[in-house]
């Protein structure tokens, strides 16, 4: 090669190597960007009086307030978007009927120090304020619980736990705890159930607009997206294997009453101990479990991924308002045993 052939060769990979990395760098925002124009299918109803009624104040909800997103499922449960509601009138029903509410979140090992102090902190501003509101905080450390100083009708309670050895099986576990803390407890005092992953920081309200018999989420990184690209548990060994869905649902949050939350923790633990004896393990675990039985059994309201956004996504015009944020992942450090 001449010297002007390995100069010029030289100056091409100069030049190639700082625009490979940038189309690398921007080339997910940009995918991301792009999802957000595929539009969702529609709401096929013309009122709320149409919905199959979760709450009698749903028969309230602006359906085509919100034209740009769908905002009822094919079974008629309503989705709940930003604008949609009036905060008051559900507030309102809700303490006229005593509802109150349980929830339950989990800080084991390393994720009690990165996450349960901001979780609870940004939850006493946000999260059901105006009802009788208890924290189930599972732990294999209760001493280390941060102290918050909690608003009134507001308490919280610590139970110790065992630490499984495999992240996965904290996470899968969580179900056969739940069941057991609504059996041998919740059922007893509060009305309703709700049930969080710790990587999150409440930043809006998360209200009383949320209640109903059976609460599921849609997931942040899917709802634009057709379900050819759900990832279902795809392996027909597992208990969890779905052919098609209806969504794509997240499993940071679930929810509804005391009785359907039971069901949904004793369907998804049974199946996950079936799996284990056949030596199968669902994909995404205990999401794809939940996403099994919410195919089987419709919730009957669904949250928008405004209740649950990664601002990792990038700008979204659908998204009107952040209610609850995924804190940074941090799986290398916090997942080590
Ligand atoms: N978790 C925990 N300790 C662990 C692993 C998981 O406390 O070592 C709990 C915690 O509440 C966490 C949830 O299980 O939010 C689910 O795990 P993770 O958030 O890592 O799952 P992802 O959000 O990535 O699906
Ligand atoms: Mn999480």
């Amino acid at each position: 090669m001449g010297c002007i052939q390995k100069v010029k060769s030289f100056w091409k990979y100069v030049l190639l190597f700082p625009i490979t990395v940038c189309i690398v760098h921007n080339i997910v925002p940009a995918v991301q960007y792009l999802i957000g124009f595929i539009p969702m299918k529609k709401c096929t109803l013309e009122s709320a009086n149409e919905l199959n009624l979760d709450v009698s104040v749903d028969a309230s909800l602006s359906l085509w307030y919100r034209s740009d997103v769908q905002t009822c499922t094919p079974w008629r449960a309503p989705i709940i978007w930003e604008g949609m509601f009036d905060p008051e009138r559900y507030d309102k029903l809700h303490k006229t009927e005593g509802s109150s509410v349980a929830l339950t979140v989990f800080a084991i090992g390393r994720y009690l120090d990165a996450y349960l102090g901001n979780f609870l902190r940004s939850s006493e501003q946000h999260f059901m304020l105006g009802l009788p509101v208890c924290y189930y905080v599972f732990t294999d450390a209760p001493e280390r619980v941060p102290l918050i100083k909690l608003g009134p009708q507001r308490s919280l309670k610590v139970i110790k736990v065992a630490k499984h050895s495999r992240w996965q099986d904290i996470s899968m576990m969580r179900m056969k705890t739940i069941s057991d803390v609504v059996e041998s407890d919740i059922r007893h005092h509060f009305t309703h159930v709700f049930c969080f992953d710790v990587d999150q920081v409440f930043t809006g309200r998360f209200g009383s607009e949320v209640l109903g018999d059976s609460v599921a989420l849609l997931h942040a990184y899917y709802y634009h997206l057709d379900q050819y690209w759900y990832t279902y548990d795809r392996n027909q060994k597992s208990t969890a294997y779905m052919e098609s869905g209806d969504f794509y649902y997240h499993a940071a949050i679930f929810g509804g009453t005391w009785k359907s939350v039971k069901a949904l923790t004793d369907f998804c633990y049974k199946n996950i101990m079936e799996d284990k004896q056949n030596n199968v393990e669902a994909v995404w675990h205990d999401e794809s479990h939940l996403n099994k039985y919410f195919w089987l059994h419709k919730p009957s309201r669904v949250l928008s991924p405004e209740y649950c956004w990664d601002t990792e996504i990038g700008y979204r015009r659908d998204i009107r308002t952040h209610r609850l944020l995924w804190a940074t992942k941090q799986y290398d450090k916090l997942r080590r045993p």
